[in-house]
């Protein structure tokens, strides 16, 4: 097994000890803000992934707090104190490749890591357990009560599809979206580093 691979599956297995994550796709999402399932979700997304952030609602109507920052980092920006203001219950953690960050990170720690889809991937999975551990959402998200939700989105530029963190297959699986061939999906423009719709 490569290392990157073992790196993955080390924080795929501690990500999945928790309850909060689960699978959720773009149609899952954008259903779901609509109909009022989803009461409100806050995506956190990359900041180099440009104006265009694919898959997420974008619906007037849809209670959908917007971020973006380099690294799709939650500790910076007021996510996690908007997150906890407007008591919202979904939570998206969206990398992407090529992402500069990745890149950064390698170089951080050279020789280890090449592969800009694997270091992204599992850059989603390394934020989303840090918010887990480290933030106050980690606290509402332990108390089943609140059904607070964490999902992870990547997505690949090579392939062109979203990709959704499934937590049974501890893996990343693509998704062929619907929300390609509805005309209701829009795009939402990118905010600048730090921002929120
Ligand atoms: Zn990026």
């Amino acid at each position: 097994m490569k290392n990157s691979d073992i790196a993955f599956k080390y924080i795929a297995d501690r990500l999945v000890q928790f309850k909060s994550v689960e699978l959720l796709d773009d149609v899952q999402l954008s259903d779901g803000l609509l109909d009022g399932s989803i009461a409100g979700a806050a995506v956190i997304a990359c900041s180099d992934m440009g104006w265009l952030l694919r898959y997420v609602c974008s619906d007037p109507d849809a209670n959908l707090h917007l971020f973006q920052n380099f690294g799709h980092r939650t500790d910076s920006g007021g996510f996690v104190e908007t997150v906890l203001d407007k008591r919202l219950e979904t939570i998206i953690v969206y990398g992407h490749s090529p992402c500069g960050f990745a890149k950064y990170q390698a170089k951080e720690a050279p020789g280890e890591d090449s592969d800009w889809l694997e270091v992204g991937r599992r850059g989603v999975l390394e934020e989303m357990l840090r918010m887990l551990e480290e933030s106050r959402i980690g606290e509402l998200a332990a108390n089943e009560k609140l059904r607070v939700r964490v999902h992870g989105w990547f997505y690949n530029s090579e392939s062109q599809h979203l990709e959704v963190f499934d937590p049974v297959r501890k893996s990343f699986v693509e998704q062929i979206s619907r929300l390609d061939y509805e005309p209701r999906i829009k795009f939402v423009p990118d905010q600048g580093l730090v921002g929120e719709r």
